[in-house]
């Protein structure tokens, strides 16, 4: 390629750099075009890749760097395509434009990256630090890597004193074991722990497996989710429209290859290891888009309900038993008034126990007098503290 350029005058060379930039600043767009497009249907999950990230560093082969840049340049764009327009021209780059992704969506967004345009990078990072003084503080703790060696890197972490405080208790708590107290010791032995109790929660570890209970249960079986784990390895096991499989260890879920909804059984060789990414995609392509849509504004509804519950002084348990049983009874769609109405209405028709437990009451309108609730009109009270004797006079 140099040879071809070697004959060139200095006035031609000034010029072909000029046509060259140009070009590489339309593609560059172009690029990013086509990452929010394939953001947008997923196509890069489809691919077997976990994150657009890691479709951008390994099938694309750009810069960790660079790849971070453009993929926050996308979403950018995504919301606000003129941005495009501005980074061809070379108006913006995707450093400023970077400075620039986390505001686009505020009402000063527009604004702001007009006011950007052919900033220089230190004129933008000062443009954004007096709009948005807090968002341009430092952040807390924070941690690097470095590679020292082949074996060895070196860790710079930025701790608070409470973090520190709790690393010298741990030294001295350690101190027999570990009489020089070595710090490093201490935080991989804690890093152990909790390694070995995140994986006893999430896939159930066990040296002493106990054989699943007959017929189907709600949850998946602990024995299940652990064998589906030993088989996959905590690897996402999708494999992409390629064949590339995605391989990611982080995020991972348990997934059932038939769906719960189309019949799929809690089983072993129903099972499956997927990341979040994957797990959400197949859901998507297995079911439709619109009703995963529908099952997140349930799922979120199912959560406010038992929280307003739980705020009343019910169990865990009770909430999530009323929730369930008036789901049961409700239209899809039902508003979370309903649902809590009719929750409360099962919980209200189970009071008295008896058992030395507290009575709870639950009103559909106004607390009896005297019993020092509050409630609006239209609004439901609960209290806990009433003997059941007083609710039917
Ligand atoms: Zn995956």
């Amino acid at each position: 390629m140099l040879a071809s350029l070697v004959s060139l005058s200095d006035r031609e060379l000034v010029d072909s750099l000029d046509r060259v930039a140009e070009r590489d600043r339309a593609t560059n767009a172009e690029i990013i075009a086509h990452l929010v497009l394939i953001e947008d249907r997923r196509i890069h999950l489809d691919w077997g890749y976990p994150s657009l990230f890691v479709y951008c560093t390994e099938r694309l082969r750009f810069s960790e760097d660079c790849a971070y840049k453009r993929i926050q340049t996308a979403r950018a764009a995504a919301r606000s395509p003129e941005i495009l327009e501005y980074l061809e021209g070379g108006e913006l780059t995707l450093s400023t434009i970077k400075l620039l992704a986390p505001h686009v969506d505020k009402p000063e967004g527009p604004e702001l990256v007009e006011i950007a345009r052919g900033m220089s990078k230190r004129e933008v990072e000062r443009l954004v630090a007096a709009r948005f003084p807090e968002a341009s503080r430092p952040r807390g703790p924070s941690l690097r890597v470095r590679a020292i060696d082949g074996e060895n890197f070196k860790l710079e972490m930025t701790v608070d004193g409470d973090f520190l405080a709790l690393l010298e208790r741990a030294v001295d708590l350690d101190r027999h074991r570990n009489p020089e107290g070595d710090r490093v010791r201490i935080l991989r032995e804690g890093l152990e722990l909790q390694v070995a109790a995140a994986e006893k929660r999430k896939f159930k570890a066990t040296d002493k497996p106990r054989p699943p209970k007959p017929g189907e249960t709600r949850s998946v079986p602990a024995e299940v989710r652990r064998r589906v784990h030993l088989r996959d390895e905590g690897r996402c096991i999708f494999i992409g429209k390629d064949g590339r499989r995605c391989d990611a260890t982080s995020f991972i879920e348990h997934d059932h290859v038939k769906t719960r909804a189309q019949g799929g059984k809690h089983t072993v060789e129903n099972g499956r290891e997927l990341c979040s990414r994957h797990n959400g995609r197949s859901a998507e392509l297995a079911l439709g888009k619109e009703r995963i849509e529908r099952a997140k504004v349930r799922e979120a509804r199912r959560r406010d309900a038992q929280a307003a519950l739980r705020t009343s002084g019910f169990s865990a348990v009770e909430a999530r038993d009323a929730t369930a049983h008036a789901e049961s009874r409700l239209p899809e769609n039902a508003p979370l008034e309903e649902l809590l109405r009719q929750a409360l209405a099962r919980l209200g028709s189970r009071i008295d126990t008896g058992k030395g437990r507290p009575a709870r009451a639950v009103y559909p309108t106004e607390p009896p007098p005297g019993s020092g609730g509050c409630s609006e009109p239209g609004h439901f009270w609960v209290g806990r503290a009433l003997p059941a004797s007083s609710l039917n006079p």
